[in-house]
């Protein structure tokens, strides 16, 4: 666990043993990042030539970013906003705290995104997650029974023996042996393990392997109840009980729901900051950023995209400018591929569009409200507790977050996924914020929240936004192979002629969907593919994802009858 706050000189360089080092394809994009030699370079030929990248988020952003870097020429279109999913929202247009409406906390062992945070010199600090060191205090409340802990050593011993469960629920499935062939990189090992869990639990969801290890199925149906109810790390775990077992392992093995950062004034910062930053570049002069190329803005959202007669890509915006390009890098959510742009079928396999629509996204809503204080640390004389705390309840708020951005204080009243978010989805902020407090009320009833509240509420659901429509996606069971495809798809040396140079980055395409460092990764794997499409390719020094792929790649399971 880590404590205190991080400055830009001290950036986020430590070897942290166990990292974000998927155990499907283990590459190390860190190592890849931290080499002088540079991500690659392309024939100076091609110097200046533009490349499509749909989306501003941070995968679309550090795609562009590393693209211009080699001397291209991207251009992006985004429909909504610069950052995507990594939204920070101000109260009412003031100074003062911000909303993370999307990506709010980020584990250390993301290193490709802390490569890019620490280049930026942004500053982070602990989360305040349940139960963590920079957590004054938590409350736990179950069927109107309220637990407070300072830390982990003062929860009831129920609460421990449901923690002790989920520790060896994991010992079953090797976490000690697959966290130490992460921390050392050994991948051969790390291979054995994973693969054979994929084997075993491709099919299997969260709650089946729960009732199925001997750690839950010797204990009572309360300790799963509960464990899905408060979890442990990041909150709840129910919501994600019908998703793939795989799912929650990579999350769990790579340390995803560990030692998680805060950004100080907001995580929207870092694709923002590399759309504006100058780096280095080939072929582009001194003080060349992504936003001077654009002369300022991003081009409109993406309607169409099809071959043209010369065989080059042509991208129709939602005003009907069309232009053409050698090859496109497609980072918003995959849905939005048939539902929002009209694309060219034949662009992408029959096995591709498959994996693309079975995609399965976790809905996701927050609702914050500003305050005029951290109110929650004032002690309550009589019991000598914190008049309210960090909670997790059973009630429809699910979590409550007490937010604290050098000394601008906000509360996010809840934050639900899933079946809990959908509950939020057709109400009004006003509703929300009504029924949020009058949970809280039933949990502190001494404590008049509604009269710190200053300005007015924000609120989102991820799943209402049209450029969006859902919050981040969750294989279910029986996925693997959809997910396989979708990541491998940069890698086009099979692919017929006229399926090549449109690539596929983000969320969506990651092994690990919902934490930002797969954003990123996914984002390196595209730089890759375009690289090699314009000839280009990798220093000797450091080869890049594709250069390693037959030794790293995914097992395959089979597909035939
Ligand atoms: C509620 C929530 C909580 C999260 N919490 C965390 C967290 O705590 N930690 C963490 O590490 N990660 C978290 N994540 C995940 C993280 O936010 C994402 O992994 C990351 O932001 C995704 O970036 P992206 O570039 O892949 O996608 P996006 O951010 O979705 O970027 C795609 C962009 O494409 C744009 N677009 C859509 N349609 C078009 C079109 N037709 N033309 C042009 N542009 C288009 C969109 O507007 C968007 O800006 C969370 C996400 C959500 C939603």
């Amino acid at each position: 666990m880590t404590t205190g706050q991080t400055t830009p000189d001290q950036a986020h360089t430590e070897p942290a043993a166990v990292t974000m080092l998927g155990p499907d394809f283990p590459f190390g994009y860190d190592e890849h990042l931290a080499h002088p030699d540079g991500l690659g370079s392309v024939p100076g030929e091609h110097h200046g030539r533009e490349v499509a990248i749909v989306g501003g988020g941070l995968s679309g952003m550090v795609t562009a970013y590393e693209l211009m870097r080699m001397g291209l020429r991207p251009v992006v279109y985004e429909a909504d906003q610069i950052g995507g999913r990594l939204r920070s929202q101000p109260f009412g247009g003031a100074h003062g705290p911000i909303a993370e409406l999307g990506g709010m906390r980020f584990p250390l062992s993301s290193r490709a995104l802390f490569h890019y945070i620490d280049h930026l010199g942004l500053r982070t600090s602990p989360f305040p997650n349940p139960l963590s060191e920079a957590t004054p205090s938590t409350v736990v409340e179950l069927g109107g029974e309220s637990f407070y802990a300072r830390g982990y050593d003062d929860l009831p011993d129920f609460l421990k023996d449901v923690a002790d469960a989920w520790h060896e629920a994991l010992g079953e499935v090797g976490f000690a042996d697959v966290q130490k062939a992460i921390a050392e990189r050994d991948v051969p090992r790390l291979k054995e393990l994973w693969n054979e869990l994929v084997l075993a639990l491709d099919e299997e969801t969260f709650s089946g392997f729960l009732a199925q290890t001997t750690a839950f199925g010797s204990r009572s149906f309360r300790h799963r109840e509960v464990f899905g109810q408060v979890g442990f790390g990041t909150g709840g775990w129910d919501t994600d009980f019908p998703n793939s077992m795989l799912e929650i392992l990579r999350v769990i093995f790579t340390n995803a729901d560990e030692d998680h950062q805060l950004v100080h004034g907001g995580a929207q910062q870092l694709p923002v900051g590399l759309w504006k930053d100058a780096p280095a570049c080939v072929h582009w002069p001194a003080g060349t950023s992504l936003e001077s190329l654009h002369g300022g803005a991003p081009l409109p959202g993406v309607a169409r995209i099809a071959r043209g007669e010369d065989g080059r890509f042509e991208l129709t915006d939602r005003w009907g400018s069309a232009r053409s390009y050698d090859a496109v890098v497609v980072t918003c959510q995959v849905w939005l591929l048939s539902a929002r742009i009209d694309v060219d079928e034949s662009l992408f396999s029959p096995d591709l569009w498959m994996a693309m629509e079975r995609t399965h996204y976790m809905q996701s809503s927050k609702t914050f409200v500003r305050v005029d204080r951290p109110f929650w640390k004032d002690v309550d004389t009589q019991t000598g507790r914190d008049v309210m705390s960090m909670t997790l309840t059973d009630r429809l708020n699910r979590a409550t977050y007490l937010l604290e951005d050098d000394g601008a204080a906000s509360i996010c009243l809840s934050y639900t996924w899933n079946d809990d978010a959908l509950k939020w989805l057709a109400l009004p902020v006003e509703e929300r914020v009504r029924l949020q407090l009058h949970s809280l009320r039933k949990i502190y009833p001494g404590v008049d929240i509604a009269a710190h509240i200053v300005g007015d509420p924000i609120t989102v659901s991820w799943e209402s936004d049209p450029n969006f429509m859902g919050a981040f996606k969750a294989n279910l069971p029986g996925h693997y192979r959809y997910q396989r495809r979708l990541f491998t798809h940069f890698v086009q040396d099979d692919l017929p002629e006229h399926r090549r140079g449109i690539f596929l980055a983000g969320d969506d395409i990651s092994w690990t969907a919902g934490w930002a460092e797969g954003a990123v990764t996914t984002a390196l794997n595209a730089v890759w593919g375009v690289v090699r499409h314009f000839g280009g390719s990798t220093a000797p020094g450091n080869p890049g994802p594709g250069d390693r792929f037959a030794e790293l790649a995914p097992l395959a399971l089979p597909d035939g009858l």
